[in-house]
C-alpha cells in the first residue's frame, strides 16, 4: 500500500480501488455464442447498480428474453384447489376467496351440466 493508486485483484480483472475500470472485456453469450463488449461504461454501470455476475448475454438475447418474460403468450399461472373435488390445480388468474375455483374438470362437467 502507499502508491498513488491501490489495484485491486478481482476475478482476474484489474481495476483501480477508485472504482474505474480500464479496459472492454469481451463476453461469449450463452445463448448465441457471439462475442459482445462489455464496456468499461457497462462495467461501471453494473458496479454502481451493485451487480456481481458479469452479463451472460449480448443485448439482443437480453432484449429477446425480456420480451419473452413479459409476452402475452406467457401467462402467469395461479394454484388453486377446486371447490368441487378438492385437487389442486392451475388457474391463469389470482384466485379470490368470494369465487369458488374448479379445476378443468369439474369446470367442464359444471358446463356440460348448465346446457343439460
Ligand atoms: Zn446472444
Ligand atoms: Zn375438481
Amino acid at each position: 500500500m502507499g502508491g498513488a493508486f491501490s489495484f485491486l485483484k478481482v476475478r482476474g480483472q484489474v481495476r483501480l480501488s477508485i472504482g474505474a475500470f480500464v479496459e472492454d472485456k469481451i463476453i461469449a453469450c450463452k445463448d448465441c455464442g457471439a462475442n459482445f463488449v462489455f464496456s468499461v461504461r457497462d462495467q461501471q454501470f453494473y458496479a454502481e447498480k451493485g451487480f456481481e455476475n458479469e452479463p451472460q448475454r449480448c443485448r439482443d438475447c437480453r432484449n429477446a428474453r425480456k420480451t419473452q418474460r413479459a409476452g402475452p403468450g406467457v401467462r402467469e399461472m395461479f394454484e388453486a384447489v377446486c371447490a368441487q373435488c378438492g385437487v389442486t390445480t392451475t388457474v391463469p388468474f389470482k384466485p379470490r376467496g368470494d369465487r369458488p375455483v374448479y379445476c378443468r374438470t369439474c369446470f367442464s362437467a359444471s358446463m356440460t351440466a348448465v346446457r343439460a
